[in-house]
């Protein structure tokens, strides 16, 4: 390792010690690919310096990448014990996929913005992911062709749960989902049991961008 790397991996076992674990998470696997994941080159250059601290950052177009503790709070809440066919939305940075990547079989991502697709695509390449396929369309529809889905996580706050989501979860399958108005949102767990209804639990306050899509926010409200 030189230099660099190694600081780099300091910085991120001080983040998991000081933001992390201190918070309340507890998978080992969430903690250990937050250690792996290289968060810095998810960003732009002028934004690597903060890549580690605890808030998010803009990844351009008006998006950003979310905060590591809210990264390793929805990611511990998907209950990922490996193999699992996973549905992201928001691909945005693409630093969420990765994390989801390392401990799940199968992520495939969508994204609605073109610029926010390619340069995730490029990062993830760059990184050597193969169980990633990312996509550029509107997430609120899902993704039917790789349906049912174990897991689906919505990283864009959405006014309610999109349906075509609930329709392409899986049988004993979790979908983590942040819902609220278009300043602040609570995070929302869903599982759907093996009969196929479904139950809801709320686990705290947070502040995302806005899911714009069909069964999302519309593009200027
Ligand atoms: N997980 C990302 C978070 C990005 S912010 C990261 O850690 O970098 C949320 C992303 O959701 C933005 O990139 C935004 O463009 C995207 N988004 C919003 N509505 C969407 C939709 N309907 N379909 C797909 N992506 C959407």
């Amino acid at each position: 390792m030189n230099n660099q790397t190694d600081r780099q991996a300091w910085a991120r076992q001080r983040m998991v010690e000081r933001d992390i674990v201190p918070r309340g998470i507890k998978d080992q696997r969430v903690l250990d690919a937050l250690l792996k994941v290289p968060r810095h080159l998810f960003v732009g250059e002028s934004q690597r310096m903060s890549a580690y601290e605890d808030h998010p950052l803009p990844i351009g177009e008006g998006q950003t990448i979310s905060q590591p503790f809210m990264v390793a709070l929805m990611t511990e809440a998907l209950l990922l014990r490996g193999g699992e066919t996973v549905l992201e939305i928001g691909t945005g940075s693409g630093y969420q996929t990765a994390i989801l990547a390392e401990l799940a079989g199968r992520v495939y991502s969508v994204e609605r913005i073109p610029s926010l697709t390619g340069q995730a695509r490029k990062t993830l390449d760059a990184l050597g992911y193969t169980n990633i396929l990312v996509r550029l369309s509107d997430g609120t529809l899902g993704w039917a062709e790789y349906a049912p889905y174990d897991r689906i996580l919505v990283t864009a706050g959405a006014p309610r749960v999109p349906e075509p989501l609930l329709e392409q979860l899986a049988p004993g399958g979790i979908l983590v989902i942040p819902v609220g108005s278009n300043t602040i949102q609570e995070l929302v767990r869903i599982r759907k049991r093996e009969d196929g209804t479904t139950f809801e639990e709320r686990m705290g306050g947070c502040v995302f961008v806005k899911l714009v899509g069909k069964y999302g926010w519309e593009v200027d409200c």
